[in-house]
């Protein structure tokens, strides 16, 4: 391949290696560095750079989060607003002080204005408006670190870079009821039922999803080829709340199942896709996991664990 040139000689260290993303990543990848919060406290400065005496990577990829579904940020938003500061801030100025080549960051679409004119929504339009007040704080932190690494590109010409992902799903998700995102709920509701499932909201907001395997992909092939572009990544299949419903019914053989919506309960941001034309320039023919395949895919390994 190409690209694997630019990976002789490089040292990888992952953050957030012991989540969703980070165990994906570690398939591909096995080579690297993988922390989580266990290893080291990354709302802690000293900690951060402890971390990187010890480590001395010259390439850093940043999953580190506080993370949760929209009830967690409801509930905790001073938590999603000061640990994520504090982990982006410490990573990126231990990064700077340590002088790393490149890091790769992670935000997300659910930092995107919570309503634009025009969608699919396009990289320009991060700043275009406050985000949903449903993870107003998650969403400002995110866009902080965006900020916090265009001005370490502008002042010290930095090669660094992050990708701007929809939601994921996938086998190394938490499946537990609080934390676990959409897709994952959706699994393990199904898993658990054989009449009905209830679902938040009205089952008419429009979510794109990605396999997180997908996006470990996208990833690699950045480290791989050296490159430095800021990117959506989203497949371009939009779905409704229900459509994915009817799809993960199917992908796990529980057609018949009943899907009723308690809509006292809210919806969340009605729409925030966005457009992955830039991503598809720079990894041409780049083929997304489709949501049914995904789905089958992680019901077949989550259910069997679950079997045991
Ligand atoms: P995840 O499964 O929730 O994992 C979070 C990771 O961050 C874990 O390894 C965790 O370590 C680590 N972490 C949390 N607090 C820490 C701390 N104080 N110090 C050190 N490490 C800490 O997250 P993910 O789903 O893989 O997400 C990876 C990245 O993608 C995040 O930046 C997230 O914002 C972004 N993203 C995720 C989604 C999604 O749907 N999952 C969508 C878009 C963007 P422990 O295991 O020890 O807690």
């Amino acid at each position: 391949m190409i690209g694997e040139k630019f990976r002789v000689n490089q040292n990888i260290l992952v953050t957030g290696g012991s989540g969703l993303v980070g165990k994906h990543l570690k398939e591909i990848i096995p080579d690297a560095t993988y922390i989580s919060s266990k290893d080291y406290d990354l709302t802690d400065l000293q900690q951060t750079k402890d971390m990187m005496l010890k480590c001395k990577p010259n390439v850093v990829i940043h999953l580190a989060a506080r993370v949760g579904g929209i009830l967690d940020n409801m509930t905790h938003p001073v938590d999603y607003l000061e640990q994520n500061i504090l982990m982006n801030t410490n990573v990126l100025k231990a990064c700077h002080e340590f002088n790393v080549d490149k890091v790769v960051a992670i935000l997300s679409t659910c930092i995107y204005p919570d309503k634009v004119k025009k969608y699919p929504m396009v990289e320009d339009n991060l700043f275009n408006g406050p985000p949903t007040p449903s993870n107003f704080s998650y969403g400002f932190a995110k866009r902080c670190m965006a900020v916090h690494i265009d001005s370490y590109v502008k002042q010290y010409n930095k090669k660094w870079c992050y990708l701007i992902p929809c939601n994921l799903y996938g086998e190394y998700d938490k499946y537990d009821e609080h934390n676990s995102h959409f897709v994952s709920a959706l699994i393990k509701k199904i898993y658990n039922s054989n009449d009905e499932i209830k679902l938040w909201g009205t089952g008419k907001p429009l979510r794109q999803f990605m396999y997180g395997g997908d996006l470990a992909r996208i990833i690699k092939f950045i480290i791989d080829n050296n490159i430095c572009e800021n990117f959506n990544v989203a497949p371009k299949e939009v779905y409704s709340i229900d459509e994915i419903a009817s799809i993960a019914k199917k992908a796990c053989l529980k057609d018949k199942l009943v899907v009723n919506y308690d809509n006292t309960k809210p919806d969340g941001q009605f729409r925030k896709d966005v457009d992955s034309s830039k991503l598809l320039s720079i990894i041409k023919n780049f083929k997304f996991t489709p949501l049914d395949s995904g789905i089958k895919k992680t019901f077949k390994i989550i259910s069997k664990e679950w079997n045991e």
